[in-house]
């Protein structure tokens, strides 16, 4: 008779914990029930009023008419990859087509980096908080991820000194997410060149080198004219391993298209090239179609973008300022992506507070400490992608709840 659970499961795949989905399952149950959940959690544009570019979407239908739908290799076709070399060209990077592997979305680029970088006991320095699949991923892979420490009161910057106190033997990579998720932080240049002089000088004095891997997914969705830096650009002597792709600038996340690309130095990172080389490999190619829509969207114009950091604008403004104006919460101005970071000041249990919202106004956030158990704790993150009149309700209930918790402690 099967009780269930008679195969054991790998204790690494057990340990797996996705917080943005995560939640959501609480959520359907209340669904189900016939609940109206306004969801804020997801960080997905084509949930809400946003739509994938028609030239883009052209790309896609012409690969699939002119029967592109083989096999690519497993780089990714070269006319992406050329694309992508100009792309890289214009921002102050200099590289070659070589240099780029095309993945299936900056998660399985992880996938392939983690799995050709990290031996047992490696350590990756990221964010706190960060995107958790740089966590998840990089314990699956027997690794060691070690949060270091983002300021809350200078707009989610790095802390430098704790970087470089965290620097040990160990550590193989510091990973940088500019502008972040969760905390819509964008680094200043000279926050992120004080970053890569830290590992050149590491690099220059130490056996053990280090790279630094750079996720730019949301390179292009900034709000007060700034540009994001590309990260490799601002030091020729460091290593970067550079990430970008479709999903969030291009608006398809569906398609699952990104690409990884090796900037590297004196061959630091040849060895790295090789075992993530090897892993694409086997792992046959990205989508073919998806492609081809990503060759267009770079081929064309952004002008789309203008009215997509125009209506993200109005909805992180809205946000920041009703959150700012509830008792008992507080947020800093995210400068890009499409997330808010709020503090919740009532307690330090950002789940239960994020559940209890949840049960309570059916409004569903993402707890903090889904980001990072100790840089995101007493936090939660809102998304700011549905429309106007959504988010509006969502802080109506969200202000309703906290005028109950205010209550109940005076
Ligand atoms: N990197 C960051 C920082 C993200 O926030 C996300 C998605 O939310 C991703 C990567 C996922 O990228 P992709 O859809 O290309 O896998």
């Amino acid at each position: 008779m099967c009780t269930g659970g008679d195969i054991k499961a790998t204790e690494r795949s057990l340990r797996i914990r996705y917080a943005i989905r995560d939640v959501v399952l609480h959520a359907e149950k209340l669904e189900k029930a016939g609940h109206n959940v306004l969801k804020l959690n997801i960080g997905d544009p084509l949930a809400y009023d946003f739509k994938t570019p028609e030239h883009v979407k052209r790309g896609v239908y012409k690969a699939m008419e002119e029967g592109k739908n083989g096999y690519t290799p497993s780089k990714g076709v070269l006319e992406l990859r050329e694309e992508i070399v100009k792309k890289e060209k214009k921002s102050g990077v200099q590289l070659e087509p070589e240099d780029v592997i095309v993945t299936t979305g900056v998660t399985e680029a992880l996938l392939l980096i983690f799995g050709a970088t990290l031996d047992s006991g490696d350590e990756i320095l990221v964010p706190g908080p960060t995107y958790p699949p740089y966590i998840t991923y990089s314990r699956f892979f027997g690794g060691n991820p070690v949060s270091y420490r983002t300021v809350e009161e200078r707009g989610w910057e790095p802390d430098l000194e704790d970087i470089k106190n965290k620097i040990t033997s160990k550590t193989k990579c510091i990973a940088i997410i500019n502008p972040n998720n969760p905390t819509g932080a964008l680094y200043s240049k000279e926050t992120v060149k004080a970053i890569l002089r830290l590992v050149e000088e590491h690099n220059q004095e130490n056996e053990n080198k280090i790279f630094v891997l750079s996720d730019e997914i949301y390179d292009k969705l900034v709000f007060e004219g700034e540009k994001a830096p590309s990260t490799a650009s601002l030091n020729p002597h460091v290593p970067v391993i550079i990430l970008n792709g479709i999903s969030k600038i291009y608006l398809a996340p569906g398609w699952r298209l990104g690409y990884l690309a090796f900037r590297d130095v004196d061959g630091i990172l040849s060895q790295i090239r090789e075992g993530v080389e090897n892993i694409a490999r086997s792992r046959l190619c990205a989508s073919s179609i998806a492609q081809y829509g990503y060759l267009e969207a770079l081929r064309g114009e952004d002008e789309f973008l203008k009215d997509v950091i125009a209506k993200l604008k109005k909805r992180r403004d809205l946000c920041y300022n009703e959150i700012n104006s509830i008792e008992g919460l507080s947020t800093t101005l995210p400068k890009g992506a499409f997330y808010m970071f709020p503090k919740i000041h009532v307690t330090e249990h950002d789940e239960k507070f994020v559940l209890d919202v949840l049960d309570k106004v059916h409004v569903l956030f993402v707890h903090g400490s889904g980001f990072c158990e100790r840089y995101g704790k007493g936090h939660f993150r809102l998304v700011f992608l549905p429309p106007l009149p959504v988010l509006e309700e969502g802080l109506k209930r969200l202000r309703k709840y906290m005028h109950e918790i205010n209550k109940s402690k005076d």
